[in-house]
């Protein structure tokens, strides 16, 4: 307030305590800084995007992809461009996902570069905000991973196939000297030579096993199309197997016949699988049935056992390629966890399930449902 020859004589001021207010600055801006170090690392692809373009990535992205800053804003880079057909319905699940649950775990996928090659990256997303849809993804570099698998698959690819040959010339040697053996009358050493057929016929099947998995990951196994009568490929196969498992009654009960179109060596690749497997795993029980119910279109075929199941946690993997549900150390049950990725995919490639109802102490139940042949006057459909 003046006077009236202009003087202050009053002056009325207020003071308010910012210190709260500064120090939540201070902390957004070191916030800011930190999150701005992450983006500007090099040891991670960052990237924002608003709907299905990105519109924010960091040095670790571009670089990764090839593409330029002036590339990003002129939004060039989105999902359409940068996603493989082949890894669509991957990516529209991961979007279903982040939509649901704001966040998707890491998961691996393709990108296609600028150059158009394609990169294989691990993704991990989390949603910034709803409306308008945001989210910040985080990208590493997964080729030199993939790299290392892919050769690991190719050797064993090339191992199974080097070993088949001395294999088959060793298991005809075998059976040669033990033919000799049994003309000559020496019936021990012709025993003999009968045992290393087996073991020699066990190893023939590891390798083929091998190569299968080998194959699968190539691009698939070929399959021969033809009529097959499940039910009786199931009773020649139980009185084969019966032979070599005394221990176990293998009991075929259901439908008398259940026409498909298939690969008959294949249906019974799998089927082995199922019963030598339920007579594996349940030491203490004396039967494993097979049950074979048809309905309009489909044959259902249930494989029991009454063994030592399988744990909850792992009952969604067994059909993983490698995957043992048991501990492999304990050596009470030899495997590789090749058989039900094997039967799996031929089950897959025959337009049909696979599924496992288990408890452990009590036994498991393998189920496969293969859709019946439809019209026997008509030409088989490709498999
Ligand atoms: P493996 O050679 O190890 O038997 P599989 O691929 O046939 O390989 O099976 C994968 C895993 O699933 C097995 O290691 C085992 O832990 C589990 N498994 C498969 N079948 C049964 C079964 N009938 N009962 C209990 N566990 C089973």
């Amino acid at each position: 307030m003046r006077d009236e020859h202009g003087t202050f004589v009053k002056l009325f001021g207020t003071c308010t305590d910012i210190d709260d207010q500064k120090r939540i600055e201070e902390a957004l801006r070191h916030s800011q800084e930190r999150a701005r170090k992450l983006m500007d690392s090099n040891i991670i692809g960052i990237l924002v995007a608003e709907g299905d373009d990105i519109v924010e990535a960091n040095d670790a992205f571009l670089h990764m992809t090839g593409y330029t800053r002036e590339d990003l804003h002129k939004r060039r880079m989105n999902r359409f461009t940068m996603t493989p057909p082949e890894d669509v319905p991957l990516t529209e699940q991961a979007l279903q996902e982040l939509a649901a649950h704001q966040q998707v775990m890491p998961f691996e996928v393709a990108c296609i570069c600028k150059d158009g090659s394609r990169l294989s990256i691990l993704i991990g997303v989390v949603e910034l905000q709803r409306d308008p849809p945001q989210h910040i993804a985080f990208v590493l570099d997964n080729s030199a991973r993939k790299e290392l698998e892919q050769r690991k698959d190719d050797f064993i690819g090339m191992a199974s196939h080097e070993l088949r040959t001395p294999l088959t010339s060793l298991k005809l040697q075998t059976q040669l000297l033990k033919r000799k053996f049994e003309k000559q009358g020496s019936h021990d050493s012709a025993a003999a030579l009968e045992k290393m057929e087996a073991q020699v016929n066990t190893l023939t099947e590891l390798v083929a096993a091998f190569l299968d998995v080998s194959k699968i990951q190539a691009g698939g196994l070929e399959y021969a199309q033809e009529t097959v009568d499940l039910s009786k490929l199931l009773h020649d196969l139980a009185e084969v197997m019966q032979q070599t498992s005394p221990t176990h009654t293998i009991h075929v009960d259901g439908a008398a016949h259940a026409l498909l179109i298939g690969d008959k060596n294949r249906l019974g690749q799998v089927f082995t699988n199922l019963v030598s497997n339920a007579i594996k795993y349940s030491p203490g029980a004396d039967a494993v049935d097979i049950d074979v119910t048809l309905s309009d279109e489909t044959v259902t075929v249930s494989v029991r056992d009454y063994g030592i199941g399988i744990p909850r946690e792992h009952k969604g993997k067994i059909f993983d390629r490698f995957y043992r549900a048991h501990d492999p150390s304990t050596k009470a049950f030899p495997g590789l966890g090749m058989g039900l990725y094997i039967s799996s995919e031929i089950v897959e490639r025959h337009g049909g399930t696979i599924t496992v109802d288990t408890e452990v102490g009590k036994g498991s139940t393998l189920q496969v449902a293969l859709p019946l042949k439809r019209d026997t006057t008509r030409s088989p459909s490709r498999l």
